[in-house]
């Protein structure tokens, strides 16, 4: 029996290092193991990161957090979903809910009886038959209904929040449950000379930190993976053609509306964030077709509110780490790489570096093929959150700039064209192991996208089209009057959560 890991070294305090401490925190319960997380009081975090998917709620809640507290410490609002704007053609918007569509009838998918009845000629719009999308439509927020058989109980929510402050609050919980945290920079890297395992990290207070397991967190620079262990990166530069963002954030002009805005521009698009006290936005385009001013320029013209803080420009290195598990060094958050944030998927993938590495925890002989099963689904993921990301650019029909022309040209995986042919054909929606994004997702952009399969699920013929088309507009109704019944997304929040605005 090989011994037992005894100690964990986080570098890194942003949103990553901040979340691995949190959940470690939990992890370790019971176990001789401590943790300390070193975070450099000089260099900043990246600062955006500001709008999740609805496993946030869950990592939260397995911490024992209290929503409410959490919302209220980091201004947050609610997110149902994804509001694409001119995406399809300019004029033109859709809305992707964390939802499903519908409930299955006699063991088919919903939305083949929709199909079906659009193949008969009748106009219908699938976002009709979600409830997250009827509420996102009337600007609405509800907890789904506890009922699972309810079509008003099948969506999920998210948050958008402040990244610094979520940092802030998850710092205060580890810290408060035994993680050691120390405030220095790291200046040099210890590796042992035979074995290539990380012995230590050096503090420029002259302190050197040892450790079994280290966890680098350390944002784009990636000190331990990349620095000290040379692990290098796979290019996504390909498949996902923007390079370069711009952020700036601005007064909120409005009531925050309970989803994320992603508006297609000339070379790229915009997202819209929505927090209490204040809106987040940027710009991700392509540097072959739009230059860092002539961005700014289309992104200022178009923010609502005066802007609070100065336009930051970032450099996206499009990229995957070759290994997120190298030796006993595990990489999580922009250390691990980065794909764009088009779907928010950021911080979804620091959960799912944890899970894996919980699921695999090693013992100080670091089993080499756990290691390499970590690696193996960590790339199947990534391979699949590129093509869901990619799928946005390239069904898209605009052709009224260079870029939307490229789009439409771009090369794509042989496993997305095969899901796009298999959708086209009657509407069946290929799931690939360790997809981040559910089939109702997928379906989402192919609906969105204006992509109408040519058949449908047979099985969803055994009911009569009249009965189909009763049941659709009586849901439709339902989901409407129900919508309208609910409180605004700003009620919600004034009743059960509303933050302190000035700070
Ligand atoms: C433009 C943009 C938009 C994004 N939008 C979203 C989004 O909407 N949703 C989403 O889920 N994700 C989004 N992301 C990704 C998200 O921002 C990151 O996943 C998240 O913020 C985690 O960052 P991090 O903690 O890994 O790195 P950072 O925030 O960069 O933190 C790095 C940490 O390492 C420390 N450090 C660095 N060097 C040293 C040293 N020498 N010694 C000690 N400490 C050191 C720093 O002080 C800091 O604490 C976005 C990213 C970008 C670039």
């Amino acid at each position: 029996m090989s011994e037992s890991i005894n100690k964990i070294v986080i570098v890194g305090g942003g949103t990553t290092g901040w979340m691995a401490a949190a959940s470690l925190s939990q992890f370790i319960k019971d176990k001789a193991i401590t943790v300390t997380l070193i975070e450099s009081p000089d260099i900043a975090t990246v600062g955006v990161g500001e709008a999740t998917i609805p496993n946030i709620v869950g990592f939260n809640k397995d911490l024992g957090i209290d929503e409410v507290e959490l919302i209220k410490a980091t201004q947050a609002t609610f997110k149902l979903g994804i509001e694409f704007e001119n995406w399809h053609k300019k004029g033109e918007n859709f809305f992707h809910p964390f939802a499903d569509y519908g409930l299955k009838i006699d063991n088919v998918d919903f939305h083949h009886y929709v199909n079906r009845a659009k193949l008969a000629g009748n106009k219908h719009n699938l976002q009709d038959y979600s409830f997250a999308c009827a509420l996102a439509r009337q600007g609405k927020f509800a907890q789904a209904n506890s009922d699972p058989q309810s079509p008003l109980a099948d969506y999920s929510y998210a948050y958008h929040f402040d990244a610094v402050l979520y940092a802030e609050f998850l710092q205060k919980f580890s810290v408060k449950r035994g993680i050691e945290h120390i405030s220095a920079n790291v200046c040099d890297v210890q590796l042992n000379q035979m074995s290539g395992f990380i012995e230590s990290v050096q503090l420029a207070d002259g302190r050197k930190i040892e450790g079994d397991l280290f966890i680098d967190c350390s944002g784009f620079k990636a000190l331990l993976i990349d620095g000290a262990m040379k692990v290098g990166l796979d290019d996504l530069s390909k498949s996902l053609p923007c390079d370069k963002a711009i952020a700036v954030q601005t007064e909120l002009v409005a009531d925050p509306t309970p989803y994320t805005r992603a508006i297609a521009n000339n070379a790229g698009w915009q997202w819209c964030i929505p927090l209490q006290h204040r809106m987040g936005n940027g710009y991700i385009y392509s540097s072959q077709f739009l230059n860092d001013q002539d961005a700014e320029d289309e992104m200022l013209a178009t923010v609502d509110g005066k802007t609070i803080n100065n336009v930051r420009h970032f450099d996206l290195p499009l990229a995957k780490r070759k290994v997120i598990w190298h030796k006993n060094c595990f990489a999580l958050g922009l250390a691990a790489g980065f794909i764009e944030p088009l779907e928010s998927l950021g911080i979804s993938l620091i959960q799912s570096g944890l899970a894996k590495l919980y699921t695999f925890f090693p013992d100080k002989s670091f089993n080499v093929h756990d290691t390499a099963e970590v690696n193996r689904l960590h790339n199947v993921e990534l391979d699949r959150a590129v093509d869901f990301l990619a799928l946005h650019y390239k069904l898209t029909k605009r052709d009224d700039t260079e870029f939307w022309r490229y789009c439409q040209t771009m090369p794509i995986s042989d496993a997305l064209t095969h899901k796009i042919a298999v959708y086209k054909s009657q509407g069946q929606i290929v799931m690939y192991d360790n997809e981040s994004f559910e089939e109702a997702s997928w379906l989402s952009m192919f609906t969105g996208f204006d992509v109408n399969p040519q058949r449908f699920d047979v099985r969803a013929k055994n009911i009569p089209l009249e009965l189909v088309e009763k049941n659709l507009a009586q849901m439709k109704a339902s989901m409407n009057s129900a919508a309208q019944q609910a409180m605004t997304h700003q009620q919600f929040l004034d009743k059960h959560c509303r933050a302190e605005r000035d700070i």
